[in-house]
């Protein structure tokens, strides 16, 4: 008996061999795929369900996974622009100040991550001021997490000290060791904003826990200048001599490399987060995607937070990861759509460890899937279903998303929770103005 039967559509596995399924079946039990192939027309009856869902054309995917996000960041959306990294991050810690508090991150929390599960992001690795709230508000929506405590070398929201800091780290890996659907990280901010002491202790808790290590990373050129005037190397080196670097970190951004800096990333495992549009709309530059490919280093995708690139879209992030290096490179036939997709699931899978329970729609891994609508204008005709995903989806394709076999999301509204309370509280925010910046 089977607690979900998926019939019709058309499945991209994103297996090994990137096995795509037409008029295809998938049968979930206790929050597992244990059924996954082409619909058998010879039998008259389907295995016994508990509820089945019947599919026309729709195409089935593994819900993606944002590998680099500020949830609550959507408070501030469109509220500071075009400004560069630099000076626009002090405006943001202004605005953040101004507002964030435990409650106010919960709720925000809750806007940026229903934000991602409308659009199928079913894992979200989030880096933000009060990880309880967002692992509350993960959880709440029923969507998978990483997070975990954050660091900076400077009074930030609720002027915490290092010590306060690894405490909460701490306990913030102890708390989700075990957990189902929280991933424990560590995240300090950047080496720009902690010293290098700050950062290998963080890098000790990550350690003892076995937890994700994430930061941001050779985002800028300034970045890059400023680290080389302060430490005498470059970010990557930088890192690397601390003994950051191995399989659980996840490099945010990686815009500006050289070539030796990139073989590192390939030869301590390191996993790079790419954000094309936040890195765009802050002018920080276009990261050597082709590059990474090359040296067969993991690359995962992000959104980043709604405040920098002002939405948290996983098939925008997707299409200018596919298409900016064949644009900056002039060569249209480099960075496939495949490679892109991949990415977008099964790397970003890889890259927090779970590559055997998420990432792809497999026997035996967690039933966190998908079903994108084929009705809109842009989906008829349909020659490719990897390439329609990439180049042509949009987040309102989305039409039901599947965590651990639960439904969350039912004909593009959230189910999982009631996300219109928040919604209102929201707007009784007191917020700063745009002119309370200047
Ligand atoms: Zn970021």
């Amino acid at each position: 008996m089977y607690d979900l039967l998926i019939t019709g559509g058309t499945i991209i596995t994103c297996n090994n061999s990137f096995n795509i399924i037409e008029d295809g079946i998938i049968g979930v039990k206790d929050s597992k795929i244990s059924l996954i192939g082409s619909k058998d027309k010879n039998k008259k009856n389907l295995p016994e369900y508990k509820e089945c869902v019947e599919l026309n054309n729709e195409i089935i995917i593994p819900g993606l996974i944002n590998a680099h996000c500020h949830a609550a960041d959507s408070l501030f959306r469109g509220l500071v622009e075009n400004l560069s990294l630099e000076d626009w991050l002090q405006e943001v810690w202004k605005a953040e100040k101004a507002i964030l508090n435990p409650e106010t991150t919960l709720l925000g929390s809750y806007l940026g991550l229903a934000e991602n599960l409308l659009a199928g992001v079913t894992t979200v690795v989030d880096m933000f001021w009060y990880p309880f709230e967002t692992a509350k508000a993960s959880l709440d929506l029923g969507l998978r997490l990483c997070t975990g405590g954050i660091f900076i070398d400077f009074p930030g929201v609720g002027g915490r000290t290092h010590e306060q800091y690894l405490v909460e780290a701490s306990d913030f890996c102890s708390k989700f060791n075990n957990s189902e659907f929280v991933i424990p990280a560590v995240m300090p901010h950047g080496s720009y904003t902690v010293g290098p002491e700050h950062l290998k202790d963080a890098k000790k808790i990550a350690n003892d826990f076995k937890a994700i290590f994430s930061i941001h990373a050779a985002e800028t050129m300034f970045e890059q200048k400023d680290i080389k005037n302060r430490y005498g190397d470059t970010v990557i080196r930088h890192l690397d001599k601390l003994d950051l670097l191995d399989e659980k970190a996840i490099l945010a951004h990686c815009v500006h490399l050289d070539n030796a800096e990139m073989d590192i990333i390939k030869a301590t495992n390191s996993i790079i987060a790419h954000n094309p549009l936040s890195n765009l709309k802050l002018g920080s530059g276009i990261a050597p995607t082709l590059d990474f490919l090359e040296k067969e280093i993991n690359v995962t995708l992000g959104t980043d937070g709604a405040i920098s690139g002002n939405d948290l879209d996983m098939w925008l992030t997707m299409r200018l990861a596919a298409t900016l290096p064949k644009g900056k490179l002039m060569k249209p036939d480099i960075v496939n759509a495949k490679d892109v997709f991949q990415m977008a699931t099964i790397n970003g899978a890889k890259a927090l460890g779970k590559s055997s329970e998420i990432g792809s729609l497999e026997i035996g891994k967690q039933a966190d899937m998908v079903i994108i609508s084929t009705n809109s204008l842009h989906s008829i005709p349909l020659f490719d279903p990897i390439t329609h995903l990439v180049y042509s989806c949009s987040k309102s394709d989305v039409k039901h998303v599947y965590i651990a076999g639960k439904q969350c999301v039912k004909d593009g509204s959230i189910i999982s929770f009631d996300i219109e309370n928040i919604i209102k509280d929201v707007k009784k925010l007191k917020m700063p103005t745009l002119n309370s910046l200047l």
